[in-house]
């Protein structure tokens, strides 16, 4: 690694620890034949424990072409491994799908912090078949998603992917443990998605975006101005699900969501 210069624009902090990466690979669950996407081989230290821990297939996408040499280097003795060099978020999910035979797989990576919330969006929006998502974030964000209502961390992503799936926080990981040293410390994220909740999660993702576009903001202004309905009409909605329109968006259950969802679309108002 050592002509290697790290690009602090990739979130480039990486991982060496053997047994804090098969931690990761525990974490997620892995079994010996599952499928992996990791997103951000960097230079293959947990792509080296996942292919160790399984025989299917591994897709592991780098946005770095200069780490091609070395990733080849080091991960040449696995056969189950496919590097792909691009930005995540300008793959179609289709392109995924096909890498794995649209077979089920699961999301394992430590990633670049500068997207990370787009790319978890990108991932639970694709529709793809993804069976858990175990992922290293910046702990405060990893805090946020676990948050329960009423509480200042509790936001859009809390509901979001705590509909999505079963989030747990696995483990905190100290700063001190990447290299280079990043100025956060991290904690990661295990999501055990719910396979009947995939379906409409688009549109849920709009609805809980928009009731918490303005956080201090009622429910019913927050709406009024997202969907451009009238005010009558918006109460209305949220009367008849049970919602007071003057709440605001931190006080709902996840499960409400769902039926202000449904009152929307039966609305046609989405
Ligand atoms: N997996 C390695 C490890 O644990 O040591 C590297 C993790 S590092 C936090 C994140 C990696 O994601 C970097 O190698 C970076 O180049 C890559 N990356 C950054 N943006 C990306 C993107 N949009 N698409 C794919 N990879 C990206």
């Amino acid at each position: 690694m050592e002509k290697f210069n790290f690009k602090k624009k990739y979130g480039q902090n990486f991982l060496t620890d053997t047994n804090l990466l098969r931690a990761i690979v525990s974490d997620a669950g892995v079994g010996a034949r599952d499928n992996v996407l990791e997103i951000g081989a960097g230079a293959g230290a947990l792509t080296t424990q996942l292919a160790e821990a399984t025989s299917g297939k591994i897709v592991s996408v780098e946005i770095d072409r200069e780490l091609q040499p070395i990733l080849e280097k080091n991960l040449g003795a696995y056969p189950n491994i496919q590097l792909v060099f691009g930005d995540i978020l300008k793959i179609a999910p289709e392109e995924i799908a096909a890498r794995f035979n649209n077979e089920p797989f699961r999301v394992v990576a430590n990633l670049p912090y500068y997207i990370s919330t787009p790319i978890i969006f990108y991932l639970i929006e694709s529709g793809l078949a993804i069976k858990s998502i175990t992922v290293m974030l910046q702990q405060e964000l990893v805090d946020r998603i676990v948050a329960v209502p009423n509480t200042k961390d509790y936001g859009g992503i809390s509901v979001i992917l705590g509909l999505y799936g079963r989030v747990t926080k696995t483990r905190d990981v100290p700063r001190t443990l990447f290299t280079p040293q990043p100025n956060v410390d991290s904690s990661i994220l295990s999501i055990e998605i719910f396979p009947d909740r995939q379906e409409g999660i688009v549109e849920i993702s709009k609805v809980v975006k928009m009731c918490f576009s303005m956080r201090r903001k009622t429910l019913s202004n927050n709406l009024v101005h997202g969907l451009g309905v009238p005010r009558a009409e918006v109460d209305k909605v949220l009367t008849e699900c049970g919602i007071e329109p003057s709440a605001r968006a931190e006080s709902l259950l996840r499960e409400k969501y769902i039926a202000l969802t449904t009152a929307l679309k039966n609305a046609k108002f989405i």
